[in-house]
């Protein structure tokens, strides 16, 4: 509502190409999506057999997708919405997903990692969640919320040691439905621990197949 009301006075310049009325014109965003990511997310490599994912790779979850790598247009778009809080940017970070994702089966649970608390108070929204829910909307899917964060797991600033060990920890399973398949959103593929430990505490909780969509990898060279 705050970011409709603001839009009045400062409108929208794409970040792409600067026209304004746009968070990301239709040219711009034909262009990410027109070139998705196509290796295994785990190791970049070509993902051969699996969607998303090599046959080298040992990943709990069983197909990945992902928009485009963390640069250029995506990175602003991305990093714009989760540090500068442009609340605004989750309707075209949602189309961009929903164009790259395959048809699921209309039982399929849309969720989320779940965002440490202290980020959705100063943000003032919780970004994953909004997305997710942009998403499941668009597909028509119902969107849960199967995971809880425990406690003390800051991940901004902290090594990468260090976040992988808190990853591990970091959630809990509330009220997850055996057997069911769940797609698991979020919006920066780094380490891919959270990834990882996240599909992984799904399936202990008796989740049927886990599937991932990224919008942004971080590529391992960078
Ligand atoms: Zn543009
Ligand atoms: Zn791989």
């Amino acid at each position: 509502m705050l970011d409709k009301v603001l839009g009045l006075w400062a409108p929208h310049y794409c970040y792409g190409c600067d026209l304004v009325g746009f968070v990301l014109c239709s040219n711009c965003k034909y262009n990410i999506i027109n070139e998705p990511f196509a290796g295994c997310v785990a190791c970049q490599k070509t993902a051969v057999g699996r969607t998303g994912v090599c046959t080298e790779c040992r990943v709990p979850y069983s197909k990945a997708w992902v928009i485009s790598d963390r640069d250029g247009v995506v990175l602003k778009l991305v990093d714009e919405y989760k540090f500068n809080y442009r609340r605004s940017s989750y309707e075209v970070l949602a189309e961009m997903l929903n164009d790259t994702v395959a048809l699921l089966p209309e039982d399929t649970l849309v969720c989320t990692v779940p965002t440490i608390q202290k980020h959705i108070r100063q943000r003032g929204f919780d970004h994953a969640k909004l997305l997710a829910k942009q998403f499941a909307s668009l597909r028509r899917l119902e969107f849960v919320i199967p995971l809880a964060r425990n406690k003390s797991t800051v991940q901004l600033g902290t090594s990468r040691v260090e976040r992988i060990k808190n990853a591990r920890l970091a959630f809990r399973a509330r009220g997850v439905q055996r057997g069911r398949n769940y797609l698991l959103i979020d919006d920066v593929y780094t380490t891919g621990s959270t990834m990882r430990y996240a599909t992984q505490t799904l399936l202990n909780a008796g989740a049927g197949q886990v599937w991932i969509a990224i919008i942004a990898r971080q590529a391992l060279d960078k």
